[in-house]
């Protein structure tokens, strides 16, 4: 049995996968977003991420630098996170006399969200939030617990931690079979524009999509829409392009961006660098829709 590194649970959950559902936000993500509005979940906690046979842990906080894709560490997880190094901090906010992160084993935590099922009632059920992919280990057996109570089950991605050698397919593979949906951002379809927005390639994101496709496993595709950063028109046709090369694409979303997130950046002492960013008008979200065909 595995442990399993929680941030937080949502038991009520209405956007992230079809119905109600139990959200569970994992801690702990590679990736570093300029518009990220959880950076308190970054942060890795013991072996999470040597799971599914990802053998790097980020030691830090790693915010790269605005605008510049210096730093980007291409399609593998690598131990440097891509950024800056704030020495001496500890691995794990549950070390913080503040930290929220709980442990759990599958059982347990699979225990704690069931008693919300009436909730879920025929089409909701639970979805792994966070970067659920660093811990594959345990959210398989988690889910497995959930599919043998016919509980639909839901894995919110970047995708960051994909690859293809064989040790982690396999660990993939197993995940695959226990997950209904995958929910997959999108942040960018230019390479370098994902390294300056994000500290990482999206070479291996693009290809964990193509590979869900190919194994026949539905996906939502979501996008960050971000005024004069992730809206040009190029980019949405892009994204509309690749998305139309997949055949299990059950439902692409615009997700506006807000800057709710943005007192965790103050709180955690890092640099927020879109602090000229706005919210999205009605027009713009539309228009993005558009381009992506979600919208006619
Ligand atoms: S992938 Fe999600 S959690 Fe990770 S930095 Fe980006 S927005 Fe934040």
């Amino acid at each position: 049995m595995s442990t399993g590194y929680v941030h937080s649970l949502e038991t009520f959950g209405l956007v992230d996968g079809p119905g109600v559902r139990c959200v569970i936000f994992m801690q702990g993500c590679n990736m570093r977003c300029r518009y990220c509005h959880n950076p308190d979940t970054w942060r890795i906690c013991g072996s999470s991420s040597g799971q599914a046979g990802d053998g790097s842990v980020p030691e830090d906080y790693g915010s790269h630098q605005a605008g510049s894709d210096a730093g980007c560490v291409g399609s593998r997880s690598e131990p440097d996170g891509g950024g800056l190094r704030r020495a001496g901090e500890d691995l794990c906010p549950k070390a913080d006399a503040a930290g929220s992160v709980r442990e759990y084993g599958p059982q347990e935590l699979f225990e704690r969200v069931y008693r919300y099922k009436n909730y879920w009632r025929n089409n909701g059920g639970i979805t792994v939030s966070g970067e659920a992919l660093l811990q594959a280990e345990f959210v398989t057996e988690f889910f497995t617990l959930a599919k043998t109570k016919n509980v639909h089950t839901a894995l919110d991605t970047c995708g960051q931690p994909f690859r293809e050698d064989p040790e982690y397919l396999r660990a993939f593979d197993r995940l695959m079979e226990v997950t209904d949906l995958f929910i997959l951002d999108i942040k960018e379809m230019d390479d370098a524009k994902h390294c300056s927005l994000t500290g990482h390639s999206n070479k291996n994101i693009l290809r964990m999509a193509e590979y869900l496709s190919e194994h026949g496993k539905d996906m939502w595709i979501r996008h960050v829409l971000v005024p004069g950063l992730t809206d040009s028109e190029d980019g949405l046709r892009q994204l509309a392009d690749f998305m139309s090369g997949l055949k299990t694409v059950r439902r692409a979303e615009i997700l506006p961006y807000h800057a709710f997130g943005v007192y965790k950046w103050e709180k955690l002492g890092l640099d927020y660098t879109l602090k000229d960013a706005r919210v999205p008008t009605d027009e713009e979200i539309a228009r993005a829709e558009k381009l992506l065909g979600i919208r006619k």
